[in-house]
């Protein structure tokens, strides 16, 4: 067998310019033509993961299926290509260093002054290495975070030029930068593309195909510019200018021949063109939907729409799945409380409540499941919004007044969700919640039966609490129904009302395994009993 190909993708000029989706977009054409992809995302920071990061420092910690915190591009990855990632897909800094610092300690050094170059460097492209010869990969893509020229990256473009070295035409760069324009001038800018390709020379890497990011057509002249300066064939200058939706990115990288040239280049067969089909039905009906609805999502981090980041998407594949336009309408949950709540939600057709941890903004999430609750609105709680409901229903239905999650209140009276019992030791942070794919028995018969039309379920978590079974009669009695459990623990994964027009709860997040052209099955009926028909 041929051995494995490595495209790196690398930014420059500033941050945000879509890295992750141009590499999942390459990544997407790549399989189309029918090779076996997988990406990575290297992470230049300094924690281990970005579990025990706040939501506004790095948006949505993404759980993979074997429970690895990781960046939120590992979402746009499996979401793209329908694959499941795993730990190896994403490395930061941090971990490289602790797995050096190990060695070390082990003795694996053998007396030797251990340095960035070799130790470092080596690390990271054992790390990539891996993940190429672990599942026989034709292609590696490796997305590194950050912008050429912090001094946090410089270990990864280190490593990049010495792979180069070490293994030829099988390693492959992309460099993605902003030509940005000018309006005073009535010009597309150049210069900070030519900078940016002059520091990653410096570094001694020569990018093979650029990537521009562009609100304005680029003209030839222009390619012809940045294709002379910088040292890359013209046809290896790639415009990327800006689009409605993420999801157009694939066709455009695909019109300009980016699969192409990178396949050329690698010396790869080019194969037939990618026919793309389900992801152009999945566009045709996202573009012209048939129905509108209003969901309202509850949660404390709305400033920062990348902190619900695989909800958001799943709502758009639910939505074009029921050929419906979402007006989603994020909801500060603070801005919730007892004098204002049925105003604040009036007019909303769903409410979800996101997942979250800690008491900020607790009673407005929970007012907001009452409010669903009461109004026969359509409702989803995801984890904590799963809770929510619960302690909703405690107190209002079963009047347990002061019924509380013992993660907000550790003397109430009613703890009807709980620590779980594995959890009760555990004091360290990092990578300590009960993490990634646990199985659950889905009851006939029930909403979320009707939407996995299956027994068996095998979900994500993220979670340190749970549904208190000491509750569980009370609950089943007054109407709110455990419909899934962990076989083996008994752990309440999903609770229903089935008196209500559509209310589900689940511990587990079904907003990881969405996918483009597989939309999860709990956002469709969800987003299904929301419209007005
Ligand atoms: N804070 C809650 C728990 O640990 C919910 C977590 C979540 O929403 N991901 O159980």
């Amino acid at each position: 067998m041929a051995s494995t190909k490595y495209i790196f993708v690398t930014g420059g000029v500033t941050s945000s310019l879509g890295k992750g989706i141009i590499s999942a977009s390459l990544a997407k054409l790549l399989q189309a033509r029918g090779y076996k992809v997988t990406i990575q995302k290297l992470d230049p920071y300094i924690n281990i993961d970005p579990g025990t990061l706040n939501p506004y420092e790095h948006g949505e910690c993404y759980v993979t299926e074997d429970g690895a915190e990781t960046d939120l591009d590992l979402g746009h990855y499996e979401r793209f290509l329908d694959i499941t990632t795993s730990q190896s897909n994403n490395v930061t800094t941090g971990r490289i260093y602790q797995n050096v610092i190990n060695k070390e300690r082990r003795g694996d050094f053998l007396g030797k002054t251990v340095q960035i170059i070799p130790h470092i460097t080596d690390e990271i492209k054992r790390c990539i290495k891996l993940l190429g010869s672990k599942s026989k990969f034709d292609v590696v893509i490796t997305e590194i975070g950050g912008t050429v020229g912090d001094i946090e990256s410089l270990p990864y473009i280190e490593a990049l030029r010495q792979l180069r070295w070490e293994m030829g035409k099988n390693v492959l760069t992309i460099h993605l930068t902003l030509v940005p324009y000018l309006k005073a001038a009535g010009e597309l800018k150049t210069k900070p593309t030519q900078h940016s390709v002059k520091m990653l020379l410096e570094n001694g890497v020569q990018p093979d195909v650029l990537v521009l990011r562009t609100e304005h057509k680029l003209t030839k002249d222009i390619k012809k510019k940045v294709a002379l300066f910088c040292n890359v064939e013209q046809e290896s200058v790639i415009q990327s200018i800006d689009v409605n939706t993420i999801y157009e990115v694939p066709l455009l990288m695909q019109e300009e021949k980016l699969d192409e040239i990178v396949l050329k280049k690698l010396g790869l067969p080019v194969k037939e063109t990618p026919a793309l089909e389900p992801w152009k039905e999945f566009l045709r009906r996202f573009k012209n939907p048939k129905y509108k609805t209003t969901i309202g999502l509850v949660g404390k981090y709305v400033e920062l729409a990348d902190a619900y980041k695989s909800i958001i998407e799943s709502f758009v594949h639910a939505g074009a799945a029921n050929e419906c336009e979402i007006d989603l309408k994020l909801i500060h949950s603070e801005n919730i409380k007892n004098e204002n709540y049925e105003s604040a939600l009036k007019g909303l057709n769903g409410i979800i409540i996101a997942p979250g941890f800690g008491h900020r903004g607790i009673e407005g999430k929970i007012l907001a499941a009452k409010f669903a609750r009461e109004n026969n609105i359509p409702f989803l709680g995801i984890c904590l919004g799963m809770q929510c409901a619960v302690i909703e229903f405690a107190r209002n239905v079963l009047k347990m007044d002061e019924a509380h999650s013992s993660e907000m209140n550790r003397t109430t009276p009613f703890p009807v969700i709980d620590l779980m019992e594995e959890q009760k030791g555990v004091t360290e942070k990092g990578g300590t919640m009960r993490l990634g794919g646990y199985d659950c028995v889905v009851k006939k018969g029930t909403n979320a039966y009707k939407a996995y039309k299956k027994n068996l379920i095998v979900e994500r978590h993220r979670h340190r609490y749970e549904f208190n079974n000491a509750y569980f009669d009370d609950f089943e009695k007054a109407g709110m129904k455990a419909t899934g459990l962990n076989p083996e623990t008994g752990l309440v994964e999903i609770v229903e009302i089935p008196e209500h027009k559509w209310f589900v709860g689940v511990q587990f997040h079904p907003e990881y395994s969405s996918r483009v052209i597989k939309p999860h099955p709990i956002f469709v009926e969800f987003v299904k009993s929301t419209i007005n028909k």
